[in-house]
């Protein structure tokens, strides 16, 4: 109910900032402007007048003061110090400061409405300070700036508000309780600073909930669209960070606390007021009148001096020490890194600051902290469980985006201290800066190809390659704009690809309704080329209008060829028959199924050079693609061969009579993998109006191009226009393997002139060796999946394996067909070279061109 109540309240503030801040700005100049009708000489209602500015102050005094004063800066000092836990060095700050600065001002202004001179402030200052946590303010900052949307930004001052605002009005009733207290305490100077201090404390309250957030979504508003809508807060994965917040959750416990020690203290102010209403209570004739006139009027202006030097000097210390001397020790401890890399490594950062103070509260206490707490506990945590290197990581954390770290500044520690760190399971590699993980690497305690596993997170390991390599390249910023980030690189480990150092996007688009067995599918196409999307659709579109197209699969049967070698060609010969008889076959078919659910062995092709055997290993794989099941079945088998041919060698287990990822007439005519047809009839008027051509037009180009001239060029499988484009586009989007475009787009269009006056066309394109799958491979990666998933076909099928495979080979070919259609078309038409020119060429290229022609004066 309270956290709905903050929620509503920060998400009204976020999504009005302008009305907050002009109110808040109108209630402060109405206060100023009303200084007088408070009239009174007491402050709410505490008994003395504040201090005036012809006071002077007891040399005593000057003491505390400049004691209390220096504490003051040193808190302050501290807490930027703890700003930088939070993560950055500057735009937090800066957000502190500015709540700090507004709520100066606003306790200013209230101290004015009351009557009471600036002067008084001089002493109070120092509490006020002591009195702000800059850490909510920025909290509650860095929540709006992990937002990638102004809808964004007000959601999650929201959900800001609703975690920290409970706590922080809790935690302002009862430092004001119990600053109160000091007002009832008899000590003139006490009552005084310690009347500023309640009315500070409300202050900053009241900046907080109002004028500070309203300021935070204004400034995101107005930036937001210079950046882009890029998040300032670089966080990849916000939900996390909530997350923590709600981890951070105050102790219901010590919530109760404070709940109680309030009551008890708001009775004891109640009884107090009372009784000071009556003149025998009043305590102020017993008060040392600290800032009465008739205070030590003479204390010497030495001793003031002093103070301010004092207060001064050390304010100015810290100062050079934070900006200059931190900053510093920041560099040093940084390691090489590149814009990009810096923002994984800040993650890596956040997480080992984070998650090491939570493992140990896991293990000593059970009770969450509160967000205040478990900050200042993180940095001591911190400091014992990761010394150095989590003050490095919690230091890059702070700083800039934009800083561009000098290599010459990365002072490793040395490597068996590194060493010891990594293998510390305390510790660990998160523990490392990035320049120190290099060095290891470089030393081959790690091995570079396992970054990966070896680091917190597959990303950062990612990232340290890249630095690796960037500096070997050519042009060392060669990577920037490769992205490596936001990748579950989890999925692609031991799977997908070694050595990663980032994925290309590459654009998809979609070409459909394909009618298909009377389905419609919308086929994905991952591809540069701009016109192949369009010029398939317009086949798809021809297709669909026509009535659909027709795919059946005539055989399923990935192969795997191994090379075996005899003794002697005779011998050779004599394994081959053995092969090819029943009792041979058997043998092989039961070590072969043995080793997969899916892979059934269907047929053994046999051929002989010489001593060499060759033997075609055909199997169906269920809906793998399946050279890994062939390739393990293989093995197995051959196994089987060898005990009952002992003299025989297995020189590979491909002798790339496969034959895999290589142009090879084996699988043209023997196929591989799903052999499929597909036909369609297409009537006069859609080739007329949508193809904008005529069937006798496409019948003679097509055997003019696709029959005589590949059979012309000696072509083995490429007696089509254009089948590897589309193969290679659906290939690419649904995960297949790229390399296996080869084999797959094995085609032969044909077409004929069909229907009674001979003018509708029909066409057919007849693909024997579609190597695919639909599980397995890139098959697993989730946009892969998603490729998969538009046509139906992501995954084994439920009822039938193999089914989802097949028909993802019959999508293949029916696309296929549409791409033949359209590009045959516009061949025929003439159409080619222009659409190519409008959907194919880059504007900027074309630009850049027409400008230099015009320049050239030849
Ligand atoms: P795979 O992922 O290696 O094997 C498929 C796995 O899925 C098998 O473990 C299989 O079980 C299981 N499975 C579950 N349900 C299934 C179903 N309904 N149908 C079929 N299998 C099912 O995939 P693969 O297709 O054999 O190999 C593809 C990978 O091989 C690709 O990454 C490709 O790039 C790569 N490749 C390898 C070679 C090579 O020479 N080895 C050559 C080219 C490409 P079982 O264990 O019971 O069989």
């Amino acid at each position: 109910m309270l956290t709905r109540l903050f929620r509503l309240h920060g998400l009204f503030v976020a999504s009005h900032p302008l009305e907050v801040i002009v109110g808040t700005i109108a209630v402060t100049i109405c206060l100023m402007s009303m200084n007088a009708i408070a009239g009174g000489d007491q402050l709410c209602d505490w008994k003395y007048h504040c201090p005036k500015a012809q006071e002077k102050i007891l040399s005593s005094d000057i003491i505390i003061l400049t004691v209390t004063r220096c504490t003051a800066i040193i808190y302050i000092y501290v807490q930027f110090k703890n700003l930088r836990q939070l993560g950055s060095k500057y735009m937090l700050g800066i957000a502190g400061l500015f709540t700090v600065f507004s709520s100066l001002v606003f306790s200013i202004v209230v101290i004015h409405f009351l009557g009471k001179e600036l002067t008084g402030l001089n002493e109070a200052l120092p509490f006020f300070l002591l009195l702000i946590d800059l850490s909510k303010a920025c909290t509650l900052a860095k929540f709006a700036l992990s937002s990638n949307s102004q809808e964004e930004v007000r959601e999650n001052i929201a959900q800001g508000m609703a975690i920290l605002g409970p706590t922080f009005t809790l935690d302002a009733v009862v430092e004001c309780l119990v600053i109160g207290v000091g007002t009832m305490s008899g000590v003139r100077q006490l009552e005084l600073v310690c009347c500023f201090g309640c009315i500070s404390v409300l202050a900053n309250y009241f900046v907080f909930m109002t004028f500070f957030p309203a300021c935070v979504s204004l400034v995101l508003e107005l930036s937001r669209e210079s950046r882009e809508g890029r998040p300032v807060w670089q966080l990849s994965h916000f939900a996390r960070v909530l997350k923590e917040e709600e981890d951070n959750k105050p102790n219901p416990v010590t919530q109760r606390v404070k709940i109680i020690m309030s009551l008890v203290l708001a009775l004891v102010h109640a009884h107090t007021r009372l009784l000071a209403e009556t003149p025998s209570n009043n305590s102020s004739g017993s008060a040392v009148d600290l800032h009465s006139p008739n205070m030590d009027a003479h204390t010497p202006m030495t001793s003031l001096d002093m103070e301010q030097v004092i207060t001064l000097s050390l304010a100015l210390l810290l100062a050079v020490k934070y900006v200059f001397f931190e900053q510093a020790e920041t560099e040093s401890s940084l390691s090489i890194k590149t814009p990009q890399t810096y923002l994984s490594n800040r993650r890596a950062g956040d997480e080992c600051c984070r998650r090491i103070p939570r493992m140990v509260n896991a293990n000593t206490s059970p009770a969450p902290l509160s967000a205040t707490d478990t900050r200042g506990k993180d940095h001591e945590q911190q400091a014992v469980a990761c010394p150095a290197a989590q003050r490095r990581t919690a230091e890059e954390d702070s700083e800039e985006r934009e800083t561009q770290i000098s290599k010459t500044s990365v002072q490793p520690r040395p490597l068996n201290e590194c060493l010891s760190v990594l293998r510390d399971p305390q510790q660990g590699p998160r523990c490392l800066s990035d320049a120190e993980v290099i060095a290891l690497v470089e030393n081959k305690s790690i091995l570079g190809y396992r970054l990966e596993a070896e680091l917190e997170t597959p990303e950062r390991g990612v990232a340290i390659r890249r630095e690796m390599l960037s500096c070997k390249l050519p042009r060392p910023s060669a990577l920037e704009n490769l992205p490596y980030t936001g990748y579950d690189y989890s999925k692609v480990m031991g799977t997908n690809c070694e050595n990663v150092i980032g994925y290309v996007p590459v654009p998809v688009g979609v070409a459909g309704p394909l009618l298909l067995d009377g389905k419609e599918f919308y086929v994905p196409m991952a591809t540069t080329e701009g016109c192949l999307v369009a010029s398939t659709n317009r086949g798809c579109r021809a297709i669909t209008l026509s009535g659909g197209a027709s795919a059946r699969v005539l055989a399923d049967g990935m192969t795997r060829g191994p090379v075996v070698q005899l003794p002697s060609a005779c011998k050779a010969a004599e394994v081959k028959s053995w092969l090819e008889s029943s009792d041979g076959f058997s043998a092989l078919k039961h070590a072969f199924n043995r080793t997969s659910r899916f892979a059934r062995l269907d047929r053994l092709q046999v051929c002989l050079a010489g001593r060499n055997l060759y033997i075609r290993f055909q199997s169906q794989t269920g809906d793998a693609m399946g050279m890994n099941m062939l390739s393990k079945g293989t093995e197995e088998a051959l196994r089987r061969l060898h005990e009952q041919f002992p003299e025989l060698r297995v020189l590979a287990v491909s002798g790339n009579y496969c034959t895999d990822k290589k142009p090879a007439a084996v699988n043209w005519i023997q196929g591989r993998g799903k052999s499929t047809v597909c036909e369609a009839t297409i009537p006069a008027k859609v080739v007329r109006e949508v193809l904008k051509t005529s069937t006798a037009a496409l019948v003679e180009l097509n055997i003019s191009k696709n029959l005589v001239g590949s059979a012309m060029a000696g072509s083995i499988g490429g007696f089509n226009a254009q089948a590897a484009n589309i193969v290679a586009a659906i290939y690419i989007a649904c995960g297949q393997d790229p390399g296996q475009t080869v084999g797959s787009s094995n085609c032969i269009t044909l077409m004929e002139a069909d229907g009674p006056d001979g003018e509708d066309l029909c066409i057919s394109c007849t693909m024997p060796s579609i190597e695919l799958g639909t599980i397995g491979g890139g098959t697993n990666l989730p946009p892969q999946q998603a490729c998969l998933q538009m046509l139906g076909v992501q995954g084994a099928s439920a009822d039938c394996p193999g089914e989802n495979s097949r028909t993802l080979a019959q999508v293949v070919c029916a696309a296929v067909m549409a791409g033949e259609l359209s590009l045959m078309a516009a061949l025929a038409a003439g159409h080619l070279v222009k659409s190519h020119m409008t959907l194919n060429r880059s504007k900027v290229n074309l630009t850049e061109m027409s400008g230099s022609k015009m320049k050239d004066p030849s």
